[in-house]
C-alpha cells in the first residue's frame, strides 16, 4: 500500500486527467514529429482551451494543462482538424510509440508500419509501450517502455523485451511486434490490469529467438547543434505556448524528445527564443523536478521555484531531483541526492528514490541552500 495514488493509465486527448490545474490532455504526435502548421495549432490551442502551458512528456508527447470540462470539446475539434487526433480513446491509448528524433526515410517508413500494427495488440495494460530507436545506434534506452525496435551490431533490426540485453532478429516488423506482445500477454506479464515487460523478464521469462544483442547505446544528447537539426531544452520540459509558436514560425517540423527537449529538423542555427535553453552548461539541466503543488493534486510542496533557486547553489556537477510527493514521478529510480516535498518541509534522500529513507527531514527552503554544499561534498 502506497501513500500516493497510482493511476496505472497515461492521459490522452480523448481521455484527459484531473490534475490540480484542470484537465491534463496529453496530444501525441502523429509518427513523432509535428508540421509547423500543427506546432502552431496546438500552441492555439493551448491559448484558447487551456492555461497557455504545455509540458513535453517523458514519452516525448506533449500536454497542453488547465484545459476545463468546457473548452476540452472545442480543443479536440480543432486538434482533429490538424490530424493529430485518433478516431476513439482505445486507438489513442494503444498509440504508445516514441520514435527516434534522429530517424532517416527508413525509420518514418517503420513507424507508419508499426503505428499500424498497434491497433491489432491484445489488450496491453495503460503504461505499456514501444520504442522505434533505428538510427545507427540506440538512443532511447532510457525511456520507458516494453518492447524496443533497434539495430543490432551488423545493423540489422531487432525487437528487444525491455530489461532483457538481447533481441530478436526482425523479419515482418508489424507481426513481430503483435507476436512478442502476445507472448508478453501469454506469459503471464498481466496482473489485475497492470504489468511491464522488465518486469516480467526479471523474474526470468524470455521470449524466444533472443539472440542479438544491440548496438551501443548513444548517451543522452546536450542541447546543441546536431547533424540533424538544433536540440533546444525546456525548463523541466514545461513551455508557454507563446515559446512553442515562436518554434513554429521557424517552420521546421519539430521533433519532441523523452529528454526534455526539442529537435527542429533541419536548423543549421540554435534559436533565441525565450523559454528555450540553448547552453548545455545551464545548471537548470541538472535538475528534475515533477509538477508539484499546486499543479498536481498530490504535491506536498513547491518543487520548481525551489529548483530554480537552488539551480544558482548547484556545483558544475551536481545534480538534483526535487520531487513534490514520495511517489517520484519525475524520476522513479535511484538518484544521488533526492528532496521529497512532505508538507513539513523536504526530506533529503541520498542514493535513493523519493520514497526511500530520507537523512535529513522538515528542511525549509533556506536550509536546504544552506546544507547544499555538504549535501553534495560526498559527490564533489
Ligand atoms: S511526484 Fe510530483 S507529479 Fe508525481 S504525484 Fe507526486 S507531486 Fe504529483
Amino acid at each position: 500500500m502506497t501513500a500516493w495514488e497510482i493511476k496505472g493509465w497515461c492521459p490522452g486527448a480523448l481521455r484527459p486527467m484531473q490534475s490540480g490545474d484542470g484537465l491534463v490532455t496529453r496530444i501525441r504526435p502523429p509518427l513523432g514529429r509535428l508540421t509547423p502548421q500543427q506546432a502552431q495549432a496546438i500552441a492555439e490551442a493551448a491559448q484558447s482551451h487551456g492555461n497557455g502551458i504545455i509540458d513535453l512528456s517523458a514519452r516525448a508527447n506533449l500536454q497542453l494543462r488547465g484545459v476545463t470540462e468546457a473548452s476540452h470539446p472545442r480543443l479536440i475539434a480543432d486538434l482533429r482538424a490538424q490530424g493529430l487526433i485518433d478516431p476513439d480513446i482505445e486507438t489513442e491509448s494503444l498509440r504508445n510509440l516514441i520514435v527516434t528524433p534522429f530517424s532517416d526515410a527508413e525509420t518514418n517508413a517503420l513507424a507508419t508500419t508499426l503505428t499500424a500494427a498497434l491497433t491489432r495488440m491484445p489488450h496491453l495494460p495503460g503504461k505499456f509501450g514501444f520504442a522505434l530507436d533505428t538510427g545507427p545506434r540506440p538512443v532511447l534506452t532510457d525511456a520507458s517502455v516494453d518492447i524496443r525496435v533497434e539495430r543490432a551490431t551488423d545493423g540489422r533490426l531487432i525487437l528487444r523485451p525491455d530489461g532483457h540485453p538481447l533481441g530478436q532478429p526482425v523479419t515482418d516488423l508489424a507481426k513481430d511486434a503483435v507476436d512478442m506482445a502476445n507472448w508478453f500477454v501469454q506469459s503471464g506479464g498481466i496482473t489485475n490490469g497492470r504489468g511491464r515487460m522488465a518486469a516480467l523478464i526479471a523474474r526470468g521469462t524470455v521470449p524466444p529467438g533472443c539472440t542479438l544483442a544491440p548496438a551501443d547505446p548513444l548517451a543522452t544528447p546536450s542541447p546543441c547543434l546536431h547533424p540533424d537539426g538544433a536540440l533546444v531544452a525546456l525548463a523541466f520540459g514545461q513551455m508557454r505556448a507563446e515559446t512553442l509558436q515562436a518554434l513554429a514560425a521557424l517552420g521546421h517540423e519539430l521533433c519532441p524528445t523523452p529528454w526534455r527537449m526539442l529537435l527542429l529538423v533541419g536548423a543549421t542555427e540554435l534559436p533565441a527564443i525565450p523559454g528555450l535553453i540553448t547552453d548545455p552548461t545551464d545548471p537548470i539541466l541538472r535538475i528534475t523536478a515533477c509538477t508539484g503543488a499546486p499543479g498536481c493534486p498530490q504535491g506536498l510542496g513547491d518543487t520548481r521555484n525551489l529548483a530554480r533557486d537552488l539551480a544558482l547553489h548547484l556545483a558544475p556537477d551536481q545534480t538534483l531531483h526535487i520531487s513534490g510527493c514520495a511517489k517520484g514521478c519525475a524520476h522513479p529510480s535511484a538518484t544521488k541526492t533526492t528532496l521529497t516535498a512532505t508538507g513539513q518541509g523536504y526530506d533529503l534522500i541520498r542514493n535513493g528514490t523519493a520514497h526511500d529513507t530520507p537523512s535529513l527531514t522538515g528542511l525549509t527552503p533556506q536550509a536546504i541552500q544552506d546544507h547544499l554544499k555538504a549535501l553534495h561534498a560526498p559527490y564533489l
